[in-house]
């Protein structure tokens, strides 16, 4: 039988490693050292959920829904919304100033962290970023995020009045918790949450030219972790039309969809183009199966996973500018 076309991502230095066969060789095994490099930062980001809070339940909202039957698109996406109550200071100093700024915990991961996404604006384009996907190997696209969303709340005219900016800072809380390199790729369960999406899912896979430096699985069945459902159900009872999945290290932005759809690989061009990041990303014969993206645009959204250069750095000015091709993609 025919191998599936590789199509998508992977964070495998080892994989980057067998690039040194090629003409570009020197280059990829910089990139491997860099990335080991990485693995443990001078200036780790929290290890510990850094919003604590307490927030009340609206009767319509389930959080670790207990089964795949999800609620279809509601008429008013705010009404699904918690929002926090008492923010830090962080977030309460910055939100008075913007004024139209929110947090929500929308979902809570397997050993019972919340998932908090932030909200700016009010328009009608909804536009998304999540970070954090893979925990702690990745934790430096929650540092991004948590950048992006100070500087939002410093400067909250960026956004503009059409738009609803949704990012969810740390999808994979508890791997990020556990450890800032490879042990903190997967959520308590030792899945792979990116593996995990009811898209072309599968329980395993050929670790062929994939990301293999720890045992991991897609889940039980598509949409089996508590991350993935808090994701799923968010998605589908909102309207977002763009969707940013960031990832680390170094292969560039990845359209979702099998095979890409349109509309993502015009999205990813333009990122590949703000950002500097490959495009076409670089193909390691890695076969994806379950990505988020991918279960992004089967809900009819413009999506990718982008990856920053480094498991070190945020890439601030880069992604800022990845930040204003998504409000304003039309
Ligand atoms: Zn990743």
């Amino acid at each position: 039988m025919a191998k599936p076309k590789p199509r998508k991502k992977n964070d495998t230095p080892l994989v980057i490693l067998a690039w040194g066969l090629n003409i570009f060789g020197l280059c990829a095994v910089a990139l491997v050292a860099v990335a080991y490099l990485a693995l443990k930062p001078a200036h780790a980001a929290p290890q510990e959920p850094r919003v604590v809070f307490t927030a009340t339940m609206p009767p319509t909202f389930t959080p670790n829904p207990p089964s795949l039957v999800l609620p279809t698109i509601t008429p008013n996406p705010r009404s699904t919304m918690i929002v926090v109550q008492s923010p830090t200071p962080f977030v309460l100093q910055n939100v008075g100033s913007a004024g139209r700024a929110s947090v929500a915990t929308v979902g809570y991961s397997v050993s019972g962290r919340p998932i908090e996404v932030y909200i700016f604006g009010n328009g009608e384009h909804e536009k998304m970023i999540v970070a954090g996907i893979h925990g702690g190997y990745e934790w430096n696209t929650i540092a991004l995020a948590d950048e992006l969303i100070q500087h939002i709340f410093d400067n909250p005219d960026i956004v503009p009045d059409d738009v609803t900016l949704y990012i969810l800072r740390n999808m994979n809380p508890d791997g990020d918790a556990r450890d800032h390199g490879i042990d903190g790729r997967v959520n308590d369960h030792g899945v792979d949450l990116n593996r995990n999406f009811p898209a072309n899912w599968a329980k395993t896979w050929d670790r062929e030219g994939c990301w293999s430096l720890t045992a991991t699985t897609g889940g039980t069945g598509p949409g089996s972790e508590p991350e993935t459902r808090t994701v799923m159900y968010f998605l589908q009872s909102h309207n977002v039309e763009t969707l940013i999945s960031y990832h680390s290290a170094a292969l560039g932005v990845f359209p979702g969809g099998v095979p890409w759809e349109a509309d993502s690989k015009k999205f990813s061009k333009a990122l590949a183009k703000a950002t500097g990041y490959p495009y076409p990303p670089i193909d390691t014969g890695c076969v994806y199966t379950g990505t988020l993206a991918d279960y992004a645009v089967e809900l009819g959204i413009t999506a990718v996973d982008m990856e920053l250069s480094t498991h070190k750095f945020t890439d601030f000015d880069e992604n800022l500018k990845a930040l204003e091709v998504l409000l304003n993609w039309r």
